[in-house]
């Protein structure tokens, strides 16, 4: 992390790829710890909140300029010294550094995972990792669903959004959904969303004003949408937080229609994933690995090969130019 983006965060600027420090894996002192050798990497929307003053205080640390980035991934330990972490076994971890080989002197923090053997490693950093943990586990927690009721759903291409539209579908709502690209909005049909559109060249409160109302909103991306979502809810709608991608870049917008909140006696609940994976981690992993790789739920990846290309997977998920969950494929096995 070689600087605080001003806006977008620029591979080259914001970014480096740094190959000056090397590390001879058989001579390095573990002192009691191991290595983990880096396979997968997550790249994901929170990551530009950490790229932040230090002074700003929010729910996850800053990244800390002249330090490698860090993130959600998966390792295999190559070495190791601890009496509870063998060699070969797979980590899961949150704030794994984005680099080669990292040297920890504890497994804090780290999940042992066995993988489904239809499903790639890539999947649990997404559908079965974080993301499908804060659809699955936000729905659960705060949507309320009844049968035959209406929700709407953004960027439901993306991981989280387009776990939601599924476990809607399952529930039996009526889904409306929406992205930013007329191949996000083709491939939101595919998995089941009754109404689609683009945000981009489609006006949301027009398509909510014939659609809805509304009975559960999930955010994903707060401003205009979120306002449109306000205006055109259901008596006791529920309000899902969950992101608000759209001024994680350029600054949050105004929301006009609060007044809703009290009028139409709605619930409005924000959540971080990591404060329900103690209540629905067991039932998570029990389900969605084995619905993944039945194809019952169906996800898809953006992939990209090299620890070279995070910095360009950063910028290109906070521009929406990521096709499905953002993956770097560091090493093979
Ligand atoms: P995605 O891979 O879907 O990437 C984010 C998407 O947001 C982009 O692809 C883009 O798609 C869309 N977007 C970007 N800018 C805007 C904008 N100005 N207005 C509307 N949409 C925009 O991300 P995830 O599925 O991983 O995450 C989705 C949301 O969930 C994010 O807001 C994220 O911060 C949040 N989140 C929250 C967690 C929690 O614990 N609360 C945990 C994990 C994620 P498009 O082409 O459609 O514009």
């Amino acid at each position: 992390f070689a600087a605080i983006p001003k806006d977008y965060p620029i591979p080259g600027e914001t970014t480096v790829y740094d190959t000056t420090q090397t590390i001879d894996l058989d001579a390095v002192p573990l002192n009691g710890g191991f290595i983990i050798k880096t396979l997968v990497l997550s790249v994901d929307p929170y990551m530009r909140g950490r790229m932040r003053d230090p002074e700003i205080k929010s729910y996850s640390t800053p990244f800390k300029v002249g330090a490698p980035t860090t993130g959600y991934g998966i390792g295999v330990v190559v070495r190791s010294e601890h009496p509870d972490v063998a060699v070969g076994k797979y980590v899961y971890g949150g704030e794994l550094p984005h680099q080669e080989y990292t040297v920890l002197s504890s497994a804090e923090g780290l999940v042992f995972l066995e993988k489904d053997p239809e499903l790639p490693w890539t999947v649990y950093v997404g559908a079965a990792g974080m993301p499908g943990k804060t659809a699955f586990m936000g729905w659960k927690e705060l949507a309320h669903a009844k049968k035959g009721e209406t929700a709407f759903v953004t960027t439901g291409a993306g991981p989280v959004g387009s776990m939601v539209i599924q476990l809607a579908k399952r529930d039996g709502l009526r889904v409306i959904a929406s992205a930013g690209s007329e191949e996000k909005v083709k491939y939101m049909k595919e998995i089941g969303a009754d109404v689609v559109f683009n945000y981009k060249t489609t006006d949301t409160a027009e398509v909510l004003a014939r659609e809805g109302p509304i009975d559960v909103y999930w955010d994903n991306v707060g401003g205009d949408i979120l306002d449109a979502a306000l205006e055109h809810s259901a008596l006791y709608a529920r309000f899902v937080i969950c992101g608000m991608i759209s001024g994680y870049n350029t600054g949050h917008t105004g929301i006009k229609n609060m007044h809703q909140t009290f009028s139409r006696s709605l619930s409005i609940n924000g959540f971080i994933v990591s404060r329900l994976e103690p209540k629905y981690d067991t039932e998570f992993y029990a389900t969605i690995p084995r619905a993944l790789a039945s194809g019952e739920i169906k996800y898809r990846e953006d992939v990209s090969n090299g620890l070279e290309t995070v910095g360009d997977a950063i910028l290109r998920v906070q521009q929406g130019k990521n096709t499905g969950k953002a993956v770097v494929v560091v090493a093979e096995e």
